[in-house]
């Protein structure tokens, strides 16, 4: 996870629009997404975001120009198979990176042709970036674990294995959605207030649907069933982190979630960005991974020298919120709050090699949701959930409507980047979502 060149914050790319001040997707970041031109019946492809323009490996790949090697990886991602270059490891993501970036940058001898390669980001519709085959939600956000630990149960906010178990489940791959997919708000059970011990619960649209602000990482290569990774080699198995909303009824999930937790509170809908950002974009924002004083360390397994010295990520996080109201008024989303992935209580290479280490098989595509990404203070819930105490404070917003759980045409934007002293800012592109009512 070396910096070298094409992390040098000093280049820039003959697409003028990467170097825009606050640009998502400058030569240091190409993140993969899976495209054709909206409303067209095109062929898939992959692409790659630079500034306000999409790179068609297809077309790039046609055009030619590209080293035997690089060829070789263009051609299923001309194809629009993103899995079969994650499988393939760190090595070849940086000869595809060094070479997409050579093809980018300001004086490249291919701009002529590339250029003809480009198509706006505007004109483009997303599909998934890969195909996702398993997908488990982890809940390595500390802070929300404690805050809805306490709306569950007052008395015990943290349960006793939070702090050594990477606690998660295994979600639904078949309703992941991408960024722009309307979610249609569930129908389930759910006990409303007052509603005395063994009374019949009650069926119907659900009245606390919620959203949750998490990161997800896409696992690359494989391991073998019943081969663990070790922690030393986890993030050769990881290939990048895009956005994701783990959509949440919250009625239904007070309900149904004992014995055997989450279920159709969550498998109605979970959304996630369109772009892939690479493990080798996000080098320079990596940081020590540390435990707050008098916390148990990591058991062996979980520990490594490069996990502490490293094997954190400085990345910002922020949910937006846009209401039916706002939108007919021209007004934009508004910031709901602000969290830093950064205050996770595990790493990536930690989750990955935990969930393997039974012998769990994992597939290039699968993906790791990092749980609820809430920060330290008050106000930095990363669900409504946490933002009004259960539902108990509605949040004004600044039209002077409220909520305190999501109603009919809210929309829901999640957004990520990194920043840091000497480097060039990053993002992830939005993840976003409407809600529309209960059939
Ligand atoms: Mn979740």
């Amino acid at each position: 996870m070396a910096i070298d060149a094409t992390h040098d914050p000093a280049q820039t790319s003959w697409v003028a629009s990467a170097q825009a001040l606050g640009a998502d997707f400058p030569i240091q970041n190409l993140p993969f997404g899976r495209i054709r031109r909206a409303g067209s019946a095109e062929p898939w492809r992959i692409g790659v975001a630079i500034g306000d323009q999409v790179l068609d490996l297809a077309a790039a790949a046609l055009a030619g120009g590209w080293s035997a090697e690089v060829a070789a990886l263009l051609a299923p991602l001309a194809a629009g198979d993103l899995n079969a270059v994650m499988a393939q490891g760190s090595a070849a993501r940086r000869v595809l990176r060094s070479a997409l970036q050579a093809g980018l940058k300001t004086g490249s001898a291919q701009q002529a042709v590339l250029a003809t390669c480009l198509i706006a980001q505007a004109e483009v519709e997303f599909s998934l970036p890969c195909t996702v085959h398993d997908y488990t939600d982890f809940y390595t956000g500390i802070h929300h674990a404690t805050a809805v630990g306490k709306l569950f149960r007052p008395d015990n906010p943290l349960l006793p294995n939070y702090k050594w178990v990477p606690i998660g489940y295994h979600g639904r791959a078949s309703s992941l959605v991408v960024s722009g997919t309307a979610i249609r708000r569930p129908n389930g059970q759910f006990k409303l207030p007052g509603t005395p011990e063994g009374a019949a619960p009650d069926f119907g649209p659900c009245r606390r649907l919620d959203y949750e602000l998490e990161l997800g990482a896409y696992v690359g290569r494989a391991n073998a069933l019943g081969e663990p990774v070790p922690i030393g080699q986890a993030e050769e198995h990881l290939f990048g982190v895009g956005l994701f909303n783990d959509w949440s009824a919250r009625d239904l999930q007070a309900w149904e979630y004992q014995p055997l937790g989450p279920f159709l509170a969550k498998n109605f809908g979970s959304t996630v960005s369109p772009w892939i950002v690479t493990m080798e974009a996000l080098a320079p924002f990596r940081q020590p991974f540390t435990r707050p004083e008098g916390d148990p360390q990591p058991l062996p397994y979980l520990d490594s020298a490069a996990n502490r010295e490293a094997g954190a990520f400085d990345i910002q996080l922020q949910v937006r919120l846009q209401t039916a109201k706002m939108r007919e008024a021209g007004e934009p989303a508004v910031a709901l709050m602000q969290s830093n992935f950064r205050d996770s209580y595990w790493t990536l290479a930690q989750l990955l090699t935990h969930h393997t280490v039974n012998g769990c098989n994992l597939n290039p595509g699968d993906l790791l949701g990092s749980g609820t990404q809430s920060g330290p203070q008050p106000g930095q819930g990363g669900s409504l959930l946490e933002l009004t105490g259960g539902g108990k404070q509605p949040i004004t917003l600044p039209n002077g409507e409220t909520r305190t759980f999501l109603q009919d045409g809210d929309s829901v934007e999640l957004h990520a980047w990194c920043e840091r002293e000497g480097t060039v800012r990053i993002g992830f592109g939005p993840c976003a979502g409407v809600i529309l009512p209960a059939p």
